[in-house]
């Protein structure tokens, strides 16, 4: 359920900015442009992002039968076991030390008679003869038994509880944005793939925040939960990591298709790859690069997929087109005397591929009047 609450509830606060125009200085694009670029009424974005939460949905619970039994109150005993492991790890050192010729076990004594008994402990191997505690055995007997050290359990307790989750999350990770950038490059690469599948995430020239998860529901199912599933399956975590895990995810792709570069978005600027990247991919002139999605960009990197060069002077171009277009459509839809319509400018393959979905961006200009603002040439409430 969390990975959904947070999806609608980031969606609609950036939804919230965008109808009320909060920050039109961060905006990737105009008014305009999501009014006459897109190829997919809101609506449809709505009905097949719901389509696909309801697959992932299903194919969570299906995978819940999977899952092991939980177990609760072993923590202190996973705990432990990371205790005697470092234990374990201090009965190489004194040889190790050998190697280069400090005599350790003499170290360790002196050490000990000084009274740094427990430095002088793991130099000595890991030995703690003073460290004891009472245990109860199995027939009732009451026993001394070793201890581990404090630092041993602090060290344990750190590893278990932060850096082996975070060594998880960061393997989880690289899967997802392994197994994003090639599907994804896959789907650019073979036209039936693209067609077939792709494209329709693509009718998005201008993403807007709960568009992220608008696609074809098998790409959606293949990219997203698949990805995402297998890299928890991997990285073997507890439903607790994965709730985690898959919330975050949820919350980086919409923020990259949230349509602002906010210079203040921590989720922006704690990797490079953003909503100002992932644009690009969005734009005719940027769509076979960009591929990586949804936290890093080390593939486009590595395998020199990212867009290079100026973009300031493609977008103003996509601003302008946009704008005439608009401009072109208020006019023939009011119908004004005397005046020529103005055939709406071509945006290389920005047009809509049937005439039905022409028209009915038309039609839905024919309810704003007056659009000429302040900000962009059209009223802020246009959406
Ligand atoms: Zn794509
Ligand atoms: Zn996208």
């Amino acid at each position: 359920m969390l990975p959904i609450i947070a999806y609608w509830a980031l969606s609609m606060v950036y939804h919230y900015i965008d109808v009320y125009d909060l920050f039109p200085q961060y905006r990737l694009h105009t008014p305009a442009e999501v009014l006459k670029r897109n190829h997919v009424s809101r609506w449809e974005v709505v009905r097949d992002v719901i389509l696909q939460q309801v697959i992932q949905t299903i194919a969570g619970l299906a995978m819940s039968y999977l899952d092991p039994q939980e177990c609760l109150g072993k923590e202190e005993y996973d705990v432990a076991v990371w205790a005697q492991r470092i234990r374990l790890l201090q009965r190489a050192l004194p040889r190790m030390l050998a190697l280069v010729g400090i005599d350790a076990m003499g170290l360790a004594k002196t050490l000990s008679i000084n009274g740094h008994t427990i430095l002088g402990g793991v130099l000595a191997g890991g030995r703690y003869p003073g460290l004891t505690q009472t245990t109860i055995l199995e027939n009732g007997v009451e026993a001394i038994v070793p201890a581990f050290a404090g630092w041993e359990l602090t060290t344990a307790s750190f590893i278990y509880w932060y850096f082996i989750p975070a060594v998880q999350f960061i393997w989880g990770v690289c899967v997802v944005d392994t197994w994003q950038y090639f599907l994804h490059r896959a789907m650019h690469m073979n036209r039936w793939l693209y067609v077939t599948f792709h494209s329709r995430h693509h009718r998005l020239y201008v993403p807007y925040a709960f568009g992220a998860l608008y696609n074809h529901p098998v790409e959606g199912f293949l990219l997203d939960t698949a990805g995402t599933g297998v890299a928890f399956l991997t990285a073997r975590m507890t439903i607790r990591q994965s709730m985690w895990f898959f919330t975050c995810s949820t919350i980086k792709t919409v923020d990259d298709h949230c349509g602002y570069a906010f210079p203040w978005d921590p989720l922006q600027h704690f990797t490079s790859n953003n909503a100002a990247y992932h644009d690009i991919h969005h734009q005719s002139w940027g769509i076979k690069t960009n591929f990586s999605q949804p936290f890093f960009t080390f593939w486009d990197h590595l395998l020199e997929t990212q867009w290079r060069g100026d973009v300031r002077l493609r977008y103003e171009r996509g601003r302008e087109a946009a704008q005439r277009k608009l401009d072109g459509t208020a006019v023939q839809e009011h119908g004004v005397k005397g005046e020529t319509v103005t055939t709406p400018a071509r945006v290389s393959s920005d047009e809509p591929a049937d005439t039905n979905a022409r028209s009915r961006l038309r039609r839905k200009t024919a309810t704003f009047d007056g659009l000429k603002g302040a900000k962009h040439g059209v009223t802020s409430s246009v959406l």
